[in-house]
């Protein structure tokens, strides 16, 4: 049985102040679902997020991190630095990341690698763009995504790897992908995954959507077979409509 995720991804949201009471208000929050729940505040609340939450159910995982393990990276933080603080899951490939700081398949890989040679997990993102969609390129394109990032690697890693699809044009855009096309490009995904690893890899990774999911909609896109989670950006900002979220399962 492949584990049920659901991840919120703060952003470059929330101070520390604004971090302790989302957090007050997330522990006051009840599970019914069997989903694992993961926030991901910012880098300068991390600690106090991890400590906050060390004796709940709730896991404390970065939105990025450098491929080097130290060095002279000016403003980047290292796999080993996260570790330190007891943080073992990062974010990496967001659409954000991608468009702002040029994060390119190849760079990506290199973070993958320090991620798996530090013994952590990611959850690697990816998706097309509209003008992609348009064009009925969508499958290419994420094709060439997963490709590029990780198909160096062995079986093995992908123990250690979490997939989240997220079409650009539906983060943050209210836009979301049909329960349909989310489950067709998951299901591309797992063949595509299949068709380089096998059979028995490729249903074992958790394949998360991310793309304007919220309470009105996470149920049904969450009963799609291969859908098995979700990334949520702006609704995890709010801990009622965040664990109505995990609760979708
Ligand atoms: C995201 O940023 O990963 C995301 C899915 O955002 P939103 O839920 O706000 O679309």
């Amino acid at each position: 049985m492949r584990k049920h995720i659901v991840a919120g991804n703060w952003k470059m949201n929330n101070g520390l102040s604004q971090t302790q009471a989302l957090i007050t208000d997330l522990k006051n929050q009840t599970k019914t679902s069997d989903a694992e729940v993961m926030i991901a505040p910012a880098f300068t609340n991390l600690w106090n997020a991890f400590e906050s939450l060390r004796q709940d159910n709730i896991e404390v995982i970065a939105q990025n991190m450098h491929f080097a393990e130290d060095g002279a990276y000016t403003g980047e933080v290292s796999a080993g630095m996260l570790k330190s603080i007891g943080i073992t899951t990062v974010i990496l490939g967001h659409s954000e990341r991608r468009e702002y700081f040029n994060e390119t398949d190849e760079a990506l890989a290199k973070k993958v690698d320090a991620v798996l040679a530090n013994g952590m997990r990611t959850i690697f993102c990816f998706g097309e763009e509209l003008a992609d969609r348009k064009a009925g390129n969508e499958e290419a394109v994420v094709e060439s995504q997963i490709k590029n990032a990780l198909f160096h690697l062995e079986a093995d890693a992908f123990k250690s790897i979490v997939l989240a699809y997220e079409p650009v044009w539906a983060i943050g855009t209210g836009e979301t992908a049909t329960p349909e096309q989310a489950q067709d490009m998951h299901a591309f995904i797992r063949k595509t995954l299949a068709d380089k690893y096998g059979a028995e890899v490729a249903d074992s990774v958790s394949i998360l959507y991310g793309g304007s999911v919220k309470p009105g909609n996470a149920q049904e896109i969450f009963s799609k077979p291969d859908v098995d989670g979700g990334l949520i950006g702006g609704a995890s900002l709010k801990a009622a409509d965040f664990f109505a979220i995990v609760n979708a399962f």
